[in-house]
């Protein structure tokens, strides 16, 4: 949030009309741009924020081409790759909050931030939102030693005590050895005995001296006075329970849709509230196509790669609705 003072938000022109409309700005977003101008399709991006869960990364060594690069600088190559050689605006700070057809085969988008343009085909490609725990003392303490972002948070808990990481992902176990650098002990507390992050991770995590695992526990409530203090956890299998003192909490367990939202702009949703995609990224709105996280697409394999080669696919798809339906002009 803080990121927006002091920024001038850019809007988009109003009442501009646009062949694609890019909603997101994560690879996914970005990629789906940078295809829709080769097929020189009039193409923008609007989003909430730019980066999408790269923001939440920190080194970025398995996007092929890069080498070991850091997340910020892959967005910002992202970026620069659509904006700079295929001169795509990206309007951030912008919050989409629905769209309706016109007569004309437009879709009338409105937003936050004076969002009002007409566009022939969309692209969703919005992400996904982090999950929470809901247990209490969480939503006090958000901001005040609970963090949704190890990767963003970990420098400010240098020479600290001890922190939480909640969650048995690629994102916990990556924070919990980033946080291994800067606190002396990091609980790293997961639901089960077997943890879903890849193999490179969890050899890393068993090396590390000052990760204790807590398998098969989970936190039950978080304390504090103005700052987080304690969590209470427990032991599913003993049913044990203890207060730890902690400075910090890192809660990683992953994103959850914004189903609602999606059923609200009549987008079919799969059974975990995922847009719901055939093979070309068609959702069930014709001229409505959707990439990266949002989909029902590897769901259980969420990567750069994979949400870069899904915007692809979908702006291809809108190229095709468009010169199918005779839609484009010249
Ligand atoms: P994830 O892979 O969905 O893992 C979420 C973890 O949190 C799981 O271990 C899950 O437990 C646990 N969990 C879920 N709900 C919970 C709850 N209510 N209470 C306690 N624990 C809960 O999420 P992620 O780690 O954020 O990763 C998301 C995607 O981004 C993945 O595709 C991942 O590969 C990718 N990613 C990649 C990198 C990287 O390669 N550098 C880094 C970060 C993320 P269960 O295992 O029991 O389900």
């Amino acid at each position: 949030m803080s990121l927006r003072l002091g920024k001038k938000i850019i809007k988009p022109p109003k009442k501009e009309h646009y062949d694609v409309l890019i909603i997101g700005a994560g690879p996914a977003g970005f990629s789906a741009a940078v295809y829709a101008s080769r097929f020189l399709l009039k193409t923008a991006i609007v989003s909430e924020e730019v980066g999408g869960q790269l923001n939440l990364t920190n080194v970025v060594d398995d996007y092929p081409a890069t080498l070991s690069i850091k997340a910020s600088e892959l967005v910002s190559r992202f970026r620069q790759h659509a904006e700079k050689l295929f001169n795509v605006p990206v309007y951030e700070y912008i919050t989409v909050k629905g769209f309706n057809k016109d007569n004309s085969e437009k879709y009338h988008v409105i937003g936050t931030n004076g969002l009002d343009v007409y566009t022939k085909t969309i692209i969703m490609a919005v992400g996904s939102r982090r999950r929470k725990l809901n247990v209490p003392g969480e939503k006090e303490f958000t901001g005040k030693g609970v963090s949704y972002c190890s990767i963003c948070d970990a420098p400010l808990y240098k020479g600290k005590k001890s922190v939480i990481v909640v969650g048995g992902g690629d994102a916990a176990l990556e924070g919990s050895l980033l946080l291994s650098d800067y606190v002396n002990t990091v609980y790293l507390v997961h639901r089960r005995d077997q943890f879903r992050a890849k193999p490179f991770y969890v050899k890393r995590v068993l090396e590390k001296k000052n990760i204790e695992l807590l398998y098969n526990t989970i936190v039950t409530e978080i304390r504090g006075k103005g700052l987080v203090k304690s969590a209470i956890i427990e032991n599913k299998v003993t049913r044990e329970r203890r207060e730890i003192p902690i400075d910090g909490i890192f809660i990683e367990i992953g994103f959850e849709p914004p189903k609602e939202w999606y059923k609200s702009l009549g987008l079919e949703i799969d059974e975990d509230g995922y847009i719901r995609v055939d093979d070309w990224m068609r959702t069930n709105i014709p001229g409505v196509f959707a990439a990266g996280d949002a989909t029902s697409k590897w769901k259980g394999f969420r990567q750069i790669v994979t949400a870069a080669a899904s915007g692809s696919i979908a702006a291809y798809s809108a190229y095709t609705y468009l010169t199918e339906k005779g839609l484009l002009e010249g």
